[in-house]
Formats: structure tokens, sequence, C-alpha cells
């Protein structure tokens, strides 16, 4: 079986030589962010050095302001870098144009926000089939798809309705069904569970925690615990730095040689399984 993916708990590691290896996805290379705001810089983020795994779950924790919007904007291909590269499957895109840009995220990375961002003159349905548009899918296999993603998230008796006609859990699985439209292998969440009751965040944890199971790649940033303690990683960041990133001893494991913490600091991997790993980067 060499160069197979393997099932279960090894789903999108592939073991190759008798060594486990797991596909990078995202790397931020020494990635900056500043904004001009007249005669004063707000530096957003300041060489941060990140890399995201196929099928990783990764949290991101920090105060407000501290840039974990910004960080998910750069691993989001939403934004350029002041400096340092972003990769995508190893390939460098930080120069590339907004157009190119577009495509690659339509394709590869689905975005959910904590204020959802539905269009609120378009149906459930419609708001859904939207990503699929600049890909030019037919109308009808669009709303089919659509449809199936809202059914899957106990939402196929409201695809007619307007955002306004729905609650904030209903608009927030909306929003995962949009993100999931292009089967992106990458889920960015911007604090998603911020605007929900806790019941409702709750279902949107375990919805996330399905697809991790189901193989996607998801980075969260949020506030919330419980999110967190499903997570493979938490990486903390402070005035636009990592400060700090844990990783599951499962985790590390599983990344075998490839575990690396932000800023290129090797973990050790030792202790006993179950243990969360710790390693101050600054
Ligand atoms: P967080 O998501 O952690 O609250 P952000 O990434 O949104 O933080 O912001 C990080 C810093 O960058 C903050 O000081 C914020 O004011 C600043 N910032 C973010 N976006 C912009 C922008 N478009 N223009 C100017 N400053 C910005
Ligand atoms: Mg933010």
């Amino acid at each position: 079986m060499q160069g197979d993916a393997q099932p279960g708990p090894y789903r999108g590691i592939h073991a190759r030589h008798g060594e486990v290896m797991a596909r990078d996805i995202l790397q931020l290379d020494r990635v900056c962010k500043y904004y001009q705001m007249g005669d004063s810089r707000v530096d957003a983020l300041r060489e941060v050095s990140l890399t995201v795994h196929e099928n990783d779950y990764m949290a991101v924790f920090g105060p407000s302001g501290s840039g974990k919007s910004t960080l998910l904007h750069m691993m989001g291909l939403l934004d350029v870098p002041s400096c340092g590269r972003v990769l995508v499957d190893g390939k460098d895109v930080s120069r590339l144009q907004e157009n190119e840009l577009a495509r690659i995220r339509g394709k590869k990375i689905g975005f959910i926000f904590q204020v959802f961002n539905l269009v609120p003159s378009l149906t459930a349905l419609e708001n859904v089939s939207l990503p699929m548009m600049i890909y030019g899918v037919p109308k009808y296999e669009r709303e089919k798809r659509a449809e199936d993603l809202l059914s899957s998230l106990d939402m196929g008796n409201r695809v007619g309705h307007l955002p306004g006609e729905l609650s904030g859990g209903q608009r927030q699985r909306v929003a995962i069904a949009r993100s999931l439209a292009n089967n992106p292998e990458v889920i960015l969440a911007d604090e998603p569970t911020g605007n929900l009751d806790s019941k409702t965040g709750e279902e949107v944890v375990e919805i996330f925690n399905q697809l991790h199971r189901e193989g996607k790649t998801l980075i969260v940033v949020t506030h919330d615990p419980d999110i967190a303690r499903n997570t493979d990683e938490i990486v903390r960041i402070r005035d636009g730095q990592v400060v700090e990133h844990e990783v599951s001893k499962e985790h590390a494991v599983r990344l075998g040689e490839k575990t690396e913490l932000a800023g290129g600091v090797k973990l050790k991997v030792n202790g006993e399984l179950g243990i969360r790993m710790k390693k101050k980067v600054k």
C-alpha cells in the first residue's frame, strides 16, 4: 500500500516508505501586513510563519485587534501580504493578480464569517448557489447542489427563505452551506459562533467536527472553548505575532517529522498520548 492514503485516523496522511507525511496546503512564510493610516502605520501581522496540512483542525486565539482576521485573510487570499510569501500547494501565490487569486480561492477555500455575510435580497438557495456561478456551473446543477447542501445541514425546508426570515443559527447554516458550494479543501471561519446562543453554537461546532471527519481542513478564529477542545492545534496570537502554538500529541504523531510549529520551531514528540504539547514561540 505504499503511497496510498490510509483510512481512519490517518485519513489525509500518506505513508511512504514507512514514514508518515501530510501534504502542505497553505503556508505563510514570514508574512507581514501593514496598514498605513495617515502618518502612522498599523502592523497587523509581523513575520508570521505557519504551515497548514491536509485535514488539520486549527483554532486561532487572541485578543481583539491582535491580527486574527488579518491572518485569516492572508490564508484565504482575500488580501495580499505587505511582505513575505503565501504558498498554496507549495506554489507562491503572493504576487498573483486578483482575478487569478479569486479563481484559486473560489475552488480551494470556503469562508464563514461571524456576521454571516449573506446577500439579503437572495434566498438561502440562491446564496448557496452564488459561488458556483464564476465556474459556470449550469443553473440546474447549482440549485441541485445548493439544495443538497442545505438539506445536509437540516435546512431543506428553508431553501426559499430570505436571510431576514431566518434565525441566527439558520443563517450560519446557510453560510456554511455556501462555504461548501465548490467543495473546497479548506474552510476558514472567523468567530463563527460569536453571534449565536450557546446551544446553536454547539450545533455549529458539531458541523465543524463532522466536516473535519470528512477530511476537510479547518482553521477557526474563535473565543469558543467548545471549538478549541475539538481541534488538533491551537495558535495564539498577540500584537500580530504567534506567541504560542499548541499541538495535540496524537496530531504530532500523525504529522511525524512534518511537525513544525509556527516560526519553524521543531516540536519534540514525546510524553503520553492525549497530552497537548505546547511550545512558546516568542
Ligand atoms: P482581530 O481580528 O484579532 O480583532 P484584525 O486582524 O481585524 O484583529 O486587526 C489587526 C489590527 O489591524 C488592528 O489594530 C486593526 O485595527 C488593524 N486593521 C485591520 N484591518 C485594517 C484596515 N483595513 N485598515 C487599517 N487597519 C486595519
Ligand atoms: Mg477579527
